[in-house]
């Protein structure tokens, strides 16, 4: 393309804190590991076990238990490839439900009935090619560069929830 000799696409846009935005290709998802449960009223992280109640709201709702209930949201890591390298991202609900097209909780149900449902999500999104926003996580920790928006490149795109309805009608 451009013949000006600027190596700028060697620039490491993982060494600076500022959010890059990047285009990439889907190479591949952790399908089997999609969510998380947050509790559905104050939304903090709840431990894997469906028995368990968040133990903040769960005073408030101590006259009716039953009310404080639960939902997913998205989370999963992506491996993505740009022009230079392949790195694997992790992907939280806002980002995620652009992909999905749907809710946490709804694919979570579609996937009860279906059982290749998250497999075949993860199928249909790999080799997508998406503009990405990628930061630094703010958790010191954390490994992974956090995907903060997605935009799907191709006209035509169509969110894994569309393609699973197609596939699989009621
Ligand atoms: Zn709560």
């Amino acid at each position: 393309m451009s013949s000006s000799g600027e190596p700028s696409r060697k620039r490491p846009f993982i060494e600076t804190d500022k959010a890059s935005t990047i285009l990439c290709t889907v190479v591949a998802m952790d399908y089997k590991n999609l969510f998380y449960r947050v509790c559905s009223v104050c939304e903090r992280t709840l431990p894997d076990n469906p028995d368990t109640c968040c133990r903040y709201c769960n005073f408030a709702n101590s006259f009716n238990p039953t009310t404080s209930g639960s939902k997913r949201l998205f989370r999963l890591l992506v491996s993505i490839a740009t022009d230079t390298k392949i790195l694997v991202v992790i992907m939280f609900d806002r980002a995620a439900r652009v992909l999905f097209g749907c809710s946490a909780d709804d694919f979570f149900h579609f996937a009860k009935t279906h059982p290749y449902a998250s497999t075949t999500a993860s199928k249909a999104l790999e080799g997508e090619m998406l503009t990405v926003t990628l930061s630094k996580p703010k958790n010191g920790n954390a490994q992974h560069l956090r995907v903060v928006s997605v935009i799907p490149m191709r006209t035509d795109f169509q969110p894994a929830i569309h393609t699973l309805r197609e596939l699989y009608p009621p």
